[in-house]
């Protein structure tokens, strides 16, 4: 019985969803050995370094991610990058397949004047900021003005509304990472929009992050209630149909009825707003939108220009990947034919078919592509060496050594109250997940 070696490239949900599913097509014809490489010293990708900290039901998948790696065919090769430490043709040569789960970690750019200001920053860099990524401790956040502006209708655009909006006193038990939660303490931020360029009905957010704004203690949310009242009637004849949409619309329409409870922070989402220029002498000091109208679901420009002053913009417009060597991109996207790219490369999750889908979504699309991946696997496995031995004179965290810096993290957060408490910098994390 032949057993299959393959490298997953990328430790996030994808990554982790391709290995249970080539764990759970073992059978009696045939085994996998599973080698996951992670550029950082720590797994789980976005469950670790993108989920909102004050959603921790979401990360509770990191125990099915931490049961599949128990597998003693399992092997987790932490702080090694593709490209860098190991090269695709390595991985090509040495494996029967190879698995990229890279996701798509680069902010779309907004592409208009003044997105280069200082206090003007895409969600791909202040999402990994509050979240403990060891690459974003640094990216300078001002928080010192009272207006901050989100771009964007999506749930990572209402992740970072959120974050920002709300009061930190409920970050405290969170894992929210020390320098963010400190900053965010400290911070002036009163007045949070989210802006979206097209209707309420177009919006990307789902019902259920719509719905838990209210729960925000501290932070009166608004929604204008006649401009979702204005979305309902262009859509009534869809709305039997479509469920989504009506979940959305009834989401959004109870929120903007909530009672204002006169709290000093505020959380407003508008919608049909284009940005056309950020403004500001050396840093953001306003933005302005262009207002549009939706005509037969289509959304047109007005000449009705808006400005409001703000510290801070944050873009939440979507992701692309990061180009990696010898890998041919297109649309953001690794050129792929339903997770096939070509010989014994597969490609899953956000590096396939962009950055769409939640968490589970990445459950059956990485089985598809396993499917797949099975199908075309020769008769025989290849019979190579060890691909650890390229890594003599490098360290590798380890499974063993992930554990020992989770569980560090872990006896940090306890008698604070916190779920851990996370390590942020490269050399303490390479420190503590020593063999
Ligand atoms: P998204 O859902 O695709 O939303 C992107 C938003 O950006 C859309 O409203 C889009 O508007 C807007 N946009 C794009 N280009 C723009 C531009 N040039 N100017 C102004 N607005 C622009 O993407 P996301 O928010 O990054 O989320 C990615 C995925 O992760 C989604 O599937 C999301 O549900 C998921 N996620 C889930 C959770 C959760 O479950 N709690 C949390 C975070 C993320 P148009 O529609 O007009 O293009």
């Amino acid at each position: 019985m032949p057993t299959y070696r393959i490298a997953i490239v990328g430790a996030g949900p994808a990554g982790y969803f391709s290995a249970q599913a080539l764990q759970n097509s073992q059978d009696e014809e045939r085994t996998f050995a599973i080698d996951l490489f992670e550029r950082l010293p720590t797994p789980w990708g976005l469950v670790r370094s993108g989920v909102a900290p004050d959603h921790p039901k979401i990360k509770t998948v990191a125990k099915v991610f931490e049961k599949i790696a128990v597998d003693p065919y399992f092997r987790l090769f932490g702080n090694v990058e593709l490209g860098r430490d190991i090269s695709i043709e390595q991985l090509k040569e040495n494996y029967d397949a190879v698995i990229l789960a890279t996701g798509s970690s680069v902010g779309r750019k907004l592409g208009i004047p003044g997105e280069e200001l200082a206090g003007s920053l895409s969600a791909a860099d202040f999402v990994p900021w509050y979240n403990g990524h060891p690459d974003y401790v640094n990216v300078a956040v001002p928080l010192n003005g009272k207006n901050a502006i989100v771009i964007g209708a999506g749930n990572v655009a209402m992740d970072c509304g959120r974050m920002l909006a709300l009061d930190p006193a409920e970050l405290d038990t969170t894992d929210t990472a020390d320098h963010a939660l400190a900053a965010l303490h400290q911070s002036s931020i009163r007045n949070v929009t989210i802006v979206g360029r097209r209707g309420p009905e177009h919006a990307a957010f789902t019902s259920p992050e719509i719905r838990e704004l209210p729960n925000l203690e501290n932070t009166d949310v608004i929604i204008s209630n006649s401009e979702i009242e204005a979305a309902k009637i262009r859509v009534a004849g869809e709305l039997e149909e479509k469920k989504e949409l009506r979940n959305n619309l009834e989401a959004l329409l109870e929120v903007s009825q909530s009672e204002s409870k006169n709290n000093e922070r505020k959380l407003a989402i508008n919608f049909l707003l284009t940005p056309v220029e950020i403004i500001g002498n050396e840093k953001v000091e306003a933005i302005r939108f262009a207002r549009n109208k939706v005509i037969n679901d289509r959304v047109f420009a007005t000449t009705e220009i808006i400005e409001m002053p703000c510290n801070l913009v944050i873009s939440a417009i979507g992701y692309q990947v990061l180009p990696i060597p010898g890998i041919e991109m297109a649309n953001g996207k690794v050129v792929n034919e339903n997770g096939f790219v070509s010989d014994n490369l597969y490609v899953v999750g956000w590096a396939k078919r962009g950055p769409s889908g939640v968490i589970g979504t990445n459950k059956s699309d990485s089985s598809e592509v396993i499917k797949m991946l099975i199908d075309k696997l020769p008769i025989a496995a290849k019979e190579n060496s060890d691909i650890s031995k390229i890594f003599t004179n490098h360290q590798v965290i380890t499974q063993s050594g992930w554990r020992k810096i989770n569980k560090a993290e872990v006896e940090q957060g306890e008698p604070v109250g916190k779920p851990r408490r996370k390590v942020t910098s490269w050399k303490d994390l390479l420190s503590l997940g020593q063999e």
